[in-house]
C-alpha cells in the first residue's frame, strides 16, 4: 500500500474585482489529508475529524474529485481518503476546494505524476459541482498550482498563474455565521451596465499587472469590486468598518473572500497585517459574533507533503 500525507490550503477567491476567475492560496490554514491507494478497487472514505462531512464517496466533495481522476486515468484501482478538517465548511475560504484539490493533488502523486496540475483542475472542480452546484475554479486552482491563479477562459479551461510578491501577506476574519449560499447567489444580478464593466476589468488587468510588477500601490488600487461587493457585502455584520479600519491601519485593500462571510485585507509585510488583524478583532469582539482570524504569507507551492 502507498500513502501519502498532505496539507490542502485554504484559498481566498475572487479577491474583489475578480469574480469567479481570480484567487491565491494561503500558507497557515488548510486540512490535512492521509491519502493511499489500495489493492482492493473503489475509492473509500475512511476517516473524517473535525467536521461533520459525508462518508459516501459521491456525497463528499474528495470522493467526487478522485473519481473523476479515475475516469480519466482508466485503471481501477482501489483509493482510501482520511480527511482531518481544519477549515470550516461554509466559511468562504475554499474548506470544499481543499478536499477536492488536496485528494486529487495526493493520487496524482502516488502514481507518478500522470497529469498536469491544470488537468488537476478540472477534476478538482467536479468536487466544487457538488458543493455549490458551480464548477468554479477560483479557489481549486491556486490550491493545485499555487500563489495567484486567474481562470482566463472556462470553456475551454485555461487556468494561468500569476507572480506573487514575496511581502503580500493576508489577514483573513471568519465570523461564526451562516450565509446560505443561496442568498449570497441570489443578490447577485446577472446583466451588469457597460460602466461598471469597465471599472470591473480595468481592475482587473491591474492587479495583474501590479502583480507582476510587484507594484503593491498598484494592486491596493486595483483591488476594487464595483458589481458584486456592493450586495453581496450587506450579509456580512461590520463589512464596512473592518474594510475601512483595514485600509486605514494600511491594508493595501480589503474584499469578500470568495461568497463571505470571511473578510480579507491585504498588506504589505507582517508587521501590517498582524495590526490589521488586531483592529479587526477589536471591531468584531463588540459585535458579540464569534470568529476566527488567520493570518498568512501566499503559499507559492499549493498542495503539500508533510509528515
Ligand atoms: P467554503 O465556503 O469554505 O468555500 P464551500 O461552501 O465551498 O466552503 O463548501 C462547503 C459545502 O461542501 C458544504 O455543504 C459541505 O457539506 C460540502 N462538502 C462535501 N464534502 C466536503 C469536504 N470534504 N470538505 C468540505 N466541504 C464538503
Amino acid at each position: 500500500m502507498k500513502s501519502i500525507k498532505i496539507f490542502a490550503p485554504a484559498t481566498v477567491a475572487n479577491l474583489s474585482c475578480g469574480f469567479d476567475v481570480l484567487g491565491c492560496c494561503l500558507d497557515t490554514i488548510g486540512d490535512e489529508m492521509i491519502i493511499s491507494i489500495t489493492e482492493e478497487p473503489g475509492v473509500k472514505i475512511t476517516k473524517i475529524e473535525g467536521a461533520d462531512l459525508p462518508f459516501e464517496t459521491h456525497k463528499n466533495v474528495a470522493g467526487v474529485a478522485v473519481e473523476s481522476f479515475l475516469s480519466a486515468y482508466g485503471k481501477d484501482i482501489g483509493v482510501t481518503i482520511e480527511i482531518y478538517k481544519k477549515i470550516k465548511a461554509g466559511s468562504g475560504i475554499g474548506s470544499s476546494a481543499a478536499s477536492s484539490a488536496g485528494a486529487v493533488w495526493a493520487i496524482n502523486h502516488l502514481l507518478g505524476n500522470p497529469f498536469t496540475p491544470q488537468k488537476l483542475v478540472e477534476f478538482a472542480m467536479q468536487g466544487e459541482k457538488l458543493a455549490s452546484g458551480n464548477a468554479h475554479a477560483d479557489n481549486v486552482a491556486p490550491a493545485l498550482l499555487g500563489g495567484f491563479t486567474l481562470v482566463r477562459s472556462y470553456s475551454p479551461l485555461d487556468i494561468i498563474k500569476l507572480h506573487s510578491p514575496k511581502d503580500l501577506v493576508m489577514t483573513v476574519i471568519h465570523p461564526q455565521i451562516e450565509v446560505k449560499t443561496s442568498d449570497s447567489r441570489s443578490v447577485i444580478k446577472h446583466n451588469v451596465t457597460l460602466k461598471k464593466a469597465i471599472q470591473q476589468w480595468g481592475n482587473v488587468g491591474g492587479l495583474v499587472a501590479g502583480l507582476f510588477t510587484e507594484d503593491y500601490d498598484l494592486i491596493g488600487r486595483s483591488l476594487e469590486d464595483v458589481i458584486i461587493e456592493p450586495l453581496r457585502s450587506i450579509l456580512i455584520p461590520e463589512f464596512d468598518t473592518v474594510k475601512k479600519a483595514a485600509i486605514q491601519k494600511g491594508a493595501l485593500g480589503a474584499g469578500i473572500s470568495g461568497s463571505g462571510p470571511s473578510i480579507f485585507a491585504l498588506s504589505k509585510g507582517m508587521k501590517t497585517a498582524n495590526d490589521v488583524a488586531d483592529t479587526i478583532k477589536d471591531i468584531y469582539s463588540k459585535t458579540g459574533i464569534d470568529f476566527d482570524i488567520h493570518i498568512s504569507k501566499i503559499n507559492d507551492q499549493g498542495v503539500k507533503i508533510i509528515n
